[in-house]
């Protein structure tokens, strides 16, 4: 049986005392006491723990087929999916116009970790659907809003996001998929789309496709790409379901983790399909809900490791071998617990320090989300669309990361399907990939995102990082986070130097360092995150917090990341110095 219980009190403790969302000026936020936002996150908790955990090893286990054209998902992912859409799970940040709860987005991911952490396979089946219900909700006329949003809310019908085909990946200028203009006003979808998540399955009742294709007159490139909703069945005028549509599940692909959702190859023929957004404008209906979408996918890293982290923790206790150096602990047994060795415990400290900065980092992500779609804050939005790609590129390399070191805990154990961490390690590696690769992102972070709006962006980061040290002047207890900080964020101000210095005259300079600053500009952050914790439960402390064993375990816990993790920042920095050359020089056919 998994050993996973969500962590409800370090979310709260995010929530409320290090982003302090009760007290946030934002429409929405005001129900979210602290007594409110826990009673959520328990009940959330407890379906994770007894509902979509055991599930898990089923998914990985038993996998999807393909029988007769349907997709049949593992036993019992059914009965699950109807007692999430009967709590009201899939509805929580929606929309009460078609029948969501209005929550705010920062609760949404705190629930949606757990379920990830959980059981990641099942939670995209209704995570899709939300990619999918946020492009209607922004992008769709009344209309289509009517039509599809109340049946997605309570994933009666889910959602796809169709952009991959054979040939076509990272460069979708490259797409084949057609749409032909039809005399009723819709469009004849026709092509191959691969590796469609979610794409047909058992769990509900239709399936609703957002997929881009080219329309005639729209040019080359990207530029030419629009995006359809295309139902599996055809929906009548009076909101029940007609005939089925051109739209076909060619083979669902083998693959080496997330066994539980399906990854299909879906075939377009003539497929009827509506525009959504404006012709020759669906990349840029896309990248409205890149944010969020990334986001999810930076989530899915951490949360991940969270259940890998959980299970190494129980067996670190429980498993003996060798006794402490520093003389037995457990004299009455015939060998101590492995948690006594030092070397595991710098294995189990890199885990809890990360994935407690990276949760912290993605509330605050989702919070700033909030801050600019429901307070119109145009700050808050330029420094999500900064952050983006290194939530999503960074929280999922260290995750995976993370994961194969929960992994290495069990020793031999751990890498047999006896215990769980193959799975954890196998399901982690995904979010590296899909979304855009890690290496895309970095791309994005270094060639788009550092100079958008003038570099205004980042240049603000940076001010937030000088008055958040500021702020600790004199403060000698926060010494251990405001100096290696400093240092760090240094050292990333000297990295964004190199690139304006060099990578005008030679691109391949500032590209061939993008990776490392990505990694870079992650741990600021974490840095950043956990200066602010650190306040938070000192905060807590002075003002007699009964807890103090948590608030003491989280000031350790970070002057462990400051102490160990941040000194990656100067290796990142020597990378990204060392310029093109090491990268670049060696002729292609020396390889
Ligand atoms: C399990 C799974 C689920 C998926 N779900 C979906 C889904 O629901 N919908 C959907 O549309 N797609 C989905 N995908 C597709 C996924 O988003 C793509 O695989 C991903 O975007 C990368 O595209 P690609 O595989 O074609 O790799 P390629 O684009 O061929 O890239 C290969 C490598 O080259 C690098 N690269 C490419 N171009 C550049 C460049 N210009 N500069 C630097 N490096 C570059 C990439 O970083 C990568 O490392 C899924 C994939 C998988 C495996």
């Amino acid at each position: 049986m998994p050993n996973f219980t969500a962590n409800t009190k370090d979310m709260q403790f995010v929530l409320q005392e290090l982003l302090k969302i009760s007290q946030a000026d934002i429409p929405g936020y005001e129900e979210m006491e602290p007594d409110f936002t826990e009673a959520v996150l328990d009940a959330a908790g407890k379906v994770s723990a007894e509902v979509l955990a055991p599930l898990n090893e089923v998914g990985d286990k038993e996998g999807c087929v393909l029988e007769n054209g349907v997709v049949r998902t593992p036993k019992g992912f059914d009965k699950a999916f109807a007692a999430m859409k009967e709590g009201g799970w899939t509805a929580l940040d929606c929309d009460p116009e078609f029948g969501g709860q209005g929550m705010p987005y920062v609760l949404n991911c705190a629930v949606g970790e757990m379920f990830v952490s959980a059981n990641m396979a099942f939670n995209m089946y209704q995570g899709l659907t939300h990619g999918a219900y946020s492009a209607i909700h922004t992008h769709g006329t009344e209309d289509q809003k009517a039509t599809y949003l109340p049946k997605m809310v309570t994933c009666d019908w889910t959602g796809t996001m169709n952009l991959t085909e054979p040939h076509c990946g990272t460069d979708l200028g490259l797409m084949r998929t057609k749409a032909e203009p039809q005399d009723d006003g819709s469009y004849a979808i026709s092509g191959t789309k691969i590796f469609i998540s979610a794409g047909d399955h058992d769990l509900s009742e239709n399936v609703i496709h957002l997929v881009l294709a080219k329309a005639p007159g729209g040019g080359e490139g990207t530029k030419g790409v629009s995006l359809f909703i295309v139902p599996k069945f055809l929906v009548n005028e009076d909101g029940s379901l007609g005939e089925r549509n051109g739209v076909s599940v060619g083979k669902l692909e083998e693959k080496m983790g997330i066994h539980g959702n399906a990854t299909c190859v879906m075939n377009y023929d003539g497929a009827k399909g509506w525009l959504l957004g404006d012709l020759h404008k669906g990349m840029r209906a896309m990248f409205t809900m890149m944010n969020e979408a990334r986001l999810g996918v930076g989530l899915q890293g951490y949360a991940v490791a969270e259940g890998a982290y959980q299970e190494a923790v129980a067996y670190a206790k429980d498993r003996q071998q060798g006794r402490a150096v520093t003389g037995a602990e457990a004299p009455e047994k015939s060998a101590d617990p492995i948690i006594v060795h030092p070397d595991v415990r710098r294995m189990l400290m890199d885990q809890k320090s990360f994935i407690e900065g990276a949760r912290a980092f993605t509330f605050w992500g989702a919070h700033l989300i909030d801050r600019s779609h429901k307070a119109s804050d145009a700050e808050a939005e330029g420094l999500i669309s900064l952050m983006t790609p290194v939530i999503k590129g960074f929280l999922t390399d260290k995750g995976f990361e993370t994961a194969v070191q929960a992994q290495q805990v069990f020793g031999g154990h751990g890498y047999t399907e006896d215990w769980p961490m193959s799975q954890h390690v196998r399901d982690a590696r995904i979010a590296m990939i899909y979304e855009g690769a890690n290496g895309i992102q970095a791309l994005d972070l270094v060639g788009r995102k550092l100079a958008q709006d003038g570099g205004k962006h980042v240049m603000a980061f940076f001010e937030m990082v000088k008055a958040e040290c500021k702020s600790h002047d004199g403060d000698e207890r926060m010494k251990a986070f405001v100096e290696p900080l400093k240092a760090a964020s240094k050292q990333l101000q000297t990295a964004g130097m190199f690139f304006m210095n060099n990578g005008m005259k030679n691109p391949n300079a500032a590209l061939s360092g993008s990776y490392d600053f990505m990694h870079l500009m992650g741990h600021v952050c974490l840095g950043l995150m956990w200066t602010r914790m650190a306040k938070a439960a000192l905060d807590a402390l002075d003002g007699g917090a009964s807890d103090t064993a948590f608030y003491e375990g989280k000031l350790t816990t970070g002057r462990y990341y400051m102490a160990r993790q941040l000194p990656a920042c100067a290796m990142h920095l020597a990378r990204i110095e060392s310029g093109a050359d090491p990268v670049m020089e060696l002729a292609d056919d020396q390889f």
